[in-house]
């Protein structure tokens, strides 16, 4: 038994962050005040490809700029993955806009094509796709689709920055990206976000929506309407810079984490793993093990275990269409039915530690801790069918 409590995500901070961070907050003013920002958005798209970044205070106030700058308002649909964090959807109610949950894919566990397909109606004007947990969807057919029904695309690359899927960076594939900078995410600013487009139309109404609707060049306090105020601090743009120079070292320990799970757990029928196709480089934001359902261990159970032996865990995202929060939306439709695939697993799948202070050690300590929670699981000591086998 380890003593100290193994987190289930963090950061990794080095003398750069701080040496970066001590520069902004002694010179980061006067008419260097935006020399960080600058520095962090140039640097940002050019390490994605695309022509613009905008650094924002969150990923959220991202998806809120990307709605306006597309006009998204009251009676649209946007269409959002069932399975994802509630900041994929949450700014729909900010415009007044409406969510419709579409299914995930049974094995990279990112919105499904074929599903988002059969959700669109007259009113759809948008779709999220959500690069879960850092692997990446169908985005052929995504693109293929969204463009044949004239619909915009927001890719919430939140939780996979440094994925790639057919050679090309995460957060490239939409009219937008959005990108989160919290302090559990595999880059970290403590809070912040970026937004990424080729676009200059979109690019040029995001900068306007962020700072209070402001026309570039009019006078000075002299608003065309009401806007917003969304913008990252240049101590935050520091602090990100320099994790963005550190970002290859970043995504390969994430990599390596990975990597020790699967070596320590490929034998056992208990659980599987995050998947990976050759479309696809993971960058494993979450180590994901979906529990053998002929083991019949709810994850909050399994979590509940796994803090008696200090290791701490998450629930799999629950269906969004299963919260409170949208209790009003899922009265309309039988998402329980449609969306199969996110209904049965979300109730037996955990996130593992996957911090960037974990050692190989920490890693085997989990894995043997969690075979020994599954073992007593096996009934009359016959093993499963491994949940990857036909
Ligand atoms: C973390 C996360 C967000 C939200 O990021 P914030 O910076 O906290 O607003 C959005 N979408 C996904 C998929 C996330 O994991």
């Amino acid at each position: 038994m380890v003593n100290k409590k193994i987190a289930v995500s963090g950061p990794s901070i080095t003398s750069k962050e701080i040496e970066y961070v001590s520069d902004a907050v002694k010179n980061a003013w006067y008419e260097d005040a935006n020399i960080y920002n600058d520095r962090f958005e140039r640097a940002f798209a050019d390490y994605i490809g695309v022509k613009y970044a905008v650094s924002l205070p969150s990923c959220t106030s991202a998806i809120h700029l990307s709605l306006l700058a597309m006009g998204v308002g009251a009676g649209d649909e946007v269409i959002v993955p069932d399975i994802t964090w509630i900041a994929t959807s949450a700014p729909l109610k900010y415009v007044g806009a409406d969510p419709v949950f579409a299914d995930i894919d049974r094995d990279s566990w990112c919105l499904s094509a074929d599903s988002f397909e059969s959700r669109i109606t007259s009113k759809t004007k948008a779709v999220i796709p959500v690069d879960l947990y850092g692997n990446i969807p169908d985005m052929d057919s995504i693109i293929q689709i969204a463009r044949k029904h004239n619909l915009y695309v927001i890719e919430d690359a939140a939780e996979a920055i440094g994925s790639e899927y057919k050679g090309k960076k995460a957060g490239a594939f939409g009219d937008v990206g959005v990108f989160s900078f919290h302090g559990s995410k595999t880059m970290t600013t403590g809070e912040g976000g970026m937004l990424v487009t080729d676009d200059e139309n979109i690019w040029r109404k995001v900068l306007y929506n962020r700072d209070h609707a402001r026309k570039p060049g009019d006078k000075l306090f002299y608003n065309q309407e009401v806007g917003y105020k969304y913008k990252m601090s240049s101590l935050q743009a520091a602090l990100g810079l320099a994790q963005l120079e550190r970002i290859d070292e970043l995504v390969q320990q994430k990599r390596e984490i990975f990597s020790w799970y699967q070596a320590y757990l490929k034998d056992t029928p208990y659980i599987c793993l995050n998947s990976s196709s050759l479309e696809v480089k993971n960058t494993y934001w979450m180590v994901t093990a979906v529990v053998n359902p002929e083991l019949e261990m709810e994850k909050e159970q399994l979590m509940r275990l796994l803090d008696q032996h200090n290791i701490s865990s998450r629930p799999f995202f629950y269906p969004l269409s299963s919260l409170p929060a949208y209790e009003f939306e899922s009265s309309k439709f039988n998402y329980r039915e449609y969306n199969e695939v996110s209904y049965s697993i979300s109730p037996i799948a955990v996130n593992l530690p996957s911090g960037l202070n974990l050692t190989r050690d920490d890693v085997k300590y989990v894995c043997d801790t969690l075979k020994v929670i599954l073992k007593t699981r096996s009934l009359n000591n016959r093993l499963p069918r491994r949940c990857n086998d036909e």
